[in-house]
């Protein structure tokens, strides 16, 4: 590869990346804009995710990490709307909402009504009829059930979609792994990689779970680390339902179009361990099933792992390098990153671009002196 000059070098080419390069791009089409990495590295985040739009069903308390993702359930339609029109690949959106049985969330139940009124968020209670007139397929053991106004998204199709708005718009997708960098004090010059050097005048970082090892490359102690998900996909007939179901420790994402359901998932604690076992794969399959009973008799299209990138805090890690002059971040956004997309992408544009003076405290790098 001959040695190219960028306006700004994306390294990561997931979802949070892409959409990155992709909102720069159509904000300003000037801009010299190159994106390195694998995109279809098989433990990424962005392929391995559920897709569900759940701010209502993740979140307990109205903090700042509430609000950024409620704003971004809000953005979605709009930015599903304008992707695709960029890119001509569909992606499969859902504002069905999703499903909360009484069963699963005993504990929590009251608060959660609480929560709800509280925030405005739009919910109903549905009692046996409604559910037996709305939701049939459920188990009768599964009790009231919560609806919640959520949305679900295929991320397959999502990440497929970015990847071709932002070459379409003139993005450099650069298919290379970066391996070290070209520094002198605090700026960063080029980003060396398997295929040769990227020079660049600015540099982000959202290479998910792997963002660490590459801060550390940069002398910078990143306090992040990956959490496993092992998820599998399964072939019910359609058009059976949009709705998302939630239960505890399980959960049902309708993909659609031919692409099944997913049924998820594991949080598991063990580094960049790419292990699938069936075991576990039968104990999702069976729990998701006490609340689906027809999932039983569903075959299993196939069965992945990959992994989320929790900071310390659990909190994105999003905005200016304290270390480097021309080095930003996002990463970190751990569960809900799929999520975060369209509200993520359009923070660090205003934040590369300098139209933003404040970071918001709880994602700023500058909490762990980044
Ligand atoms: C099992 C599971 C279920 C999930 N479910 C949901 C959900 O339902 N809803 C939701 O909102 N979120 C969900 N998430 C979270 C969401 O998927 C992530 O937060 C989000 O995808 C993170 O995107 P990312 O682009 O930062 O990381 P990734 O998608 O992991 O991308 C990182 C990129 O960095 C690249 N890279 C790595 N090393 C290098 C290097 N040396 N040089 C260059 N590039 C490199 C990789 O190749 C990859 O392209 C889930 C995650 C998992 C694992």
């Amino acid at each position: 590869m001959n040695k190219k000059v960028f306006d700004i070098v994306v390294i990561g080419s997931g979802v949070i990346g892409h959409s990155i390069a992709y909102r720069l791009k159509q904000e300003d089409p000037q801009l010299r804009i190159a994106i390195l990495g694998d995109p279809v590295n098989s433990l990424q985040a962005s392929r391995a995710a559920a897709g569900m739009l759940a701010p209502f069903c993740e979140c307990k308390v109205a903090d700042p990490f509430f609000k950024f993702c409620r704003e971004s359930l809000n953005k979605f339609p709009k930015f599903i709307e304008e992707l695709t029109s960029v890119s001509e690949v569909p992606v499969y959106f859902s504002k069905a909402g999703s499903l909360m049985p009484s069963s699963s969330f005993l504990d929590s139940w009251q608060e959660r009504k609480e929560f709800f009124e509280t925030e405005s968020i739009p919910y109903e209670i549905w009692d046996e009829s409604k559910i037996r007139e709305k939701a049939p397929f459920l188990s009768r053991d599964c009790g009231e059930i919560m609806w919640v106004g959520e949305g679900q998204v295929n991320n397959r199709q999502l990440h497929d979609s970015l990847m071709a708005a932002s070459r379409k718009l003139g993005v450099q997708v650069l298919e290379t792994n970066v391996t070290g960098f070209i520094r002198k004090d605090s700026n960063i010059s080029q980003a060396v990689t398997e295929e040769g050097e990227v020079e660049g005048n600015h540099f982000v970082l959202a290479s998910g779970s792997w963002s660490a090892q590459l801060a550390k490359v940069l002398d910078v102690n990143l306090p992040l680390k990956p959490i496993k998900g092992q998820m599998c996909r399964l072939k019910l007939d359609e058009p059976f339902f949009d709705y998302t179901i939630h239960g505890m420790m399980t959960y049902i994402a309708p993909w659609k179009e031919g692409n099944g359901f997913v049924v998820g998932s594991t949080m598991e604690d063990k580094g960049f361990d790419s292990s699938i076992e069936s075991k576990v794969i039968d104990a999702l399959i069976q729990r998701a099933a006490e609340i689906l009973p027809c999932i039983k008799d569903a075959s299993l299209i196939e069965s992945w792992t990959g992994l989320r990138p929790a900071a310390n805090d659990l909190m994105p890690i999003m905005g200016r390098s304290e270390r480097y002059k021309n080095l930003f971040y996002s990463s970190g956004h751990y569960r809900n990153g799929i999520l975060q997309t369209p509200n993520q992408a359009d923070y660090m544009v205003s934040i590369i671009k300098g139209l933003r003076e404040n970071e918001i405290p709880e994602f700023s790098p500058s909490r762990y002196n980044l």
